[in-house]
């Protein structure tokens, strides 16, 4: 059993990177746990701040569940403005979360893909990418082993992006890319949220999309159902696994510790 560890911006940024492959983890007996650092406060045309975070914490657990994720830790911290908060107390609460949960791989967004537009995704790339790096480093934040948690190494270093760069492990997601989709119609608010957004394009661009611009937006799962799987379709397409869909990261694996031991392999998990 393997422990795997997710730092997110916004409940559903796993989701429609990883839900696949997060789903699969679960179901081959690995344990995982996700770090939300937002209140997912600001998505939404429809309701007020203090409505939606209502709602969103609801959301976020049912989404976890459904792809047999055993734990979430949300932060809280104010949507949008991650990138204004302290990086350094962000990263340390990162690196807390992995002396806590121990685990052997650690997931989150990429920080070094182009064309990330979200401050919230930039932040926690960078300090989640950092803690994952030095959580073995004993004078990193040398008090969380006064609170009993000791240094913890990272063994795999797995990144998800919108505009991926150097994708060198894909997962066949053909097994589970329908509780990918079910766990992203759990985030209700947000789905909402993006199909009016879609919405907004197609008006503004003048094109003819009745599948969208006809459409209640309350009505999201099919639209979701038909970005999930035309993604996971183009992904499957790169990744030569001769599936029908796929979920694809850049892997970082102990340090590139393989370059020492030629002719011997690293199992796979997933
Ligand atoms: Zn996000």
């Amino acid at each position: 059993m393997k422990r795997v560890l997710v730092f997110e911006a916004h409940g559903d940024d796993m989701e429609f990177f990883a839900g696949g492959t997060i789903a699969k983890f679960a179901a081959a007996g690995h344990e995982v746990t996700l770090v939300c650092a937002t209140d997912n406060d600001k998505g939404s045309f429809e309701l007020s701040a203090q409505e939606m975070r209502a709602v969103r914490d609801q959301e976020l657990l049912g989404a976890a569940s459904v792809l047999g994720v055993k734990r979430v830790i949300p932060l809280g911290y104010a949507d949008g403005d991650l990138g204004y908060a302290d990086p350094r107390v962000l990263r340390g609460q990162f690196m807390r979360a992995i002396r806590e949960v121990k685990p052997d791989i650690c997931m989150t967004w990429d920080p070094f893909t182009h064309y990330e537009g979200h401050p919230d995704h930039r932040a926690v790339a960078t300090a989640a990418s950092e803690a994952m790096s030095f959580a073995h480093f004993p004078n990193f934040y040398p008090e969380h082993a006064d609170d009993g948690l000791p240094p913890h190494y990272v063994g795999e270093h797995w990144f998800f992006a919108k505009a991926p760069r150097d994708q060198n492990k894909f997962v066949d997601i053909d097994t589970t890319i329908d509780r990918k989709i079910e766990a992203l119609c759990q985030h209700e608010a947000q789905m909402v949220l993006t199909v009016m957004d879609l919405q907004h394009h197609v008006r503004a661009s003048g094109l003819d999309v009745p599948f969208l611009a006809g459409r209640s937006a309350h009505d999201f799962a099919p639209v979701i159902e038909q970005m999930m799987k035309r993604a996971g379709e183009a992904v499957a397409k790169r990744s030569g696994l001769g599936c029908r869909y796929a979920e694809g990261f850049r892997r970082a694996r102990f340090g590139g510790i393989e370059a020492w031991a030629p002719g011997q392999t690293i199992a796979e998990d997933v």
